[in-house]
């Protein structure tokens, strides 16, 4: 893997940036490659880790991924740089929920603030193409939705689990999508427009 690669692994552990997990991270590769998806929008970027290993799958593979922090933006586009990525990832600082895109995408992947997954999807759905995938991770919210209430402490942690089981039950009762959900990394939701549904 190149050197960079492992940098952003080590930045990201020594300054707490939550990154994909190495099994979250393997699985995604492998569907992009096994999907033929050349055209991706990430809402989070966080430091440019996923969208920059998601590149390396293929240079015809154009993504759009979205930041609202400042200095993680910031560190991102230095490591798509250093990367020579920046043909390929277009970087946009701003909140994902204020950002309009006329494209379409064939994966659209939700890393964001958990808290707006519902948003997120409701929203970018109709910047997904016809057969396209809309991934979500950290539906296990590191291990947390697992747990009771009770054994909860954060009152922050307890309200995040909350939304995670809505947007998780929002999934499994969406009329427009099926959605399957996955034990691996910290838990990966792939969603897919029905067959039979028209708007
Ligand atoms: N996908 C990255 C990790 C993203 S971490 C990777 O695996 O490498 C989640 C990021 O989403 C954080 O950096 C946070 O600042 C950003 N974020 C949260 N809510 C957002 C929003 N509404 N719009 C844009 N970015 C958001
Ligand atoms: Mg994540």
């Amino acid at each position: 893997m190149v050197d960079e690669i492992k940098d952003m692994e080590k930045y990201a552990e020594i300054h707490h940036v939550p990154i994909m997990q190495k099994e979250g991270i393997e699985f995604l590769l492998e569907f992009i490659k096994t999907h033929n998806i050349r055209k991706i929008l990430e809402i989070g970027t966080a430091i440019g880790y996923s969208s920059s290993r998601m590149a390396l799958v293929n240079s015809n593979i154009e993504i759009t991924t979205i930041e609202r922090d400042n200095d993680r933006y910031l560190e991102a586009v230095n490591n798509i740089n250093k990367l020579g990525l920046d043909k390929q990832i277009t970087l946009i600082f701003k909140d994902a929920l204020e950002v309009n895109l006329d494209d379409k995408y064939n994966l659209i992947f939700i890393d964001a603030a958990k808290s707006q997954n519902i948003k997120f999807f409701e929203k970018y759905k109709y910047n997904l193409q016809e057969n396209g995938y809309i991934i979500t991770d950290n539906m296990h919210f590191h291990g947390m939705v697992f747990k009771e209430e009770n054994e909860i402490e954060s009152r922050n942690v307890r309200g995040l689990v909350r939304k995670i089981k809505e947007y998780k039950t929002f999934l499994e009762n969406n009329d427009e999508f099926t959605t399957k959900f996955l034990d691996l990394g910290d838990g990966i939701a792939i969603s897919k427009r029905k067959e039979n549904h028209y708007e």
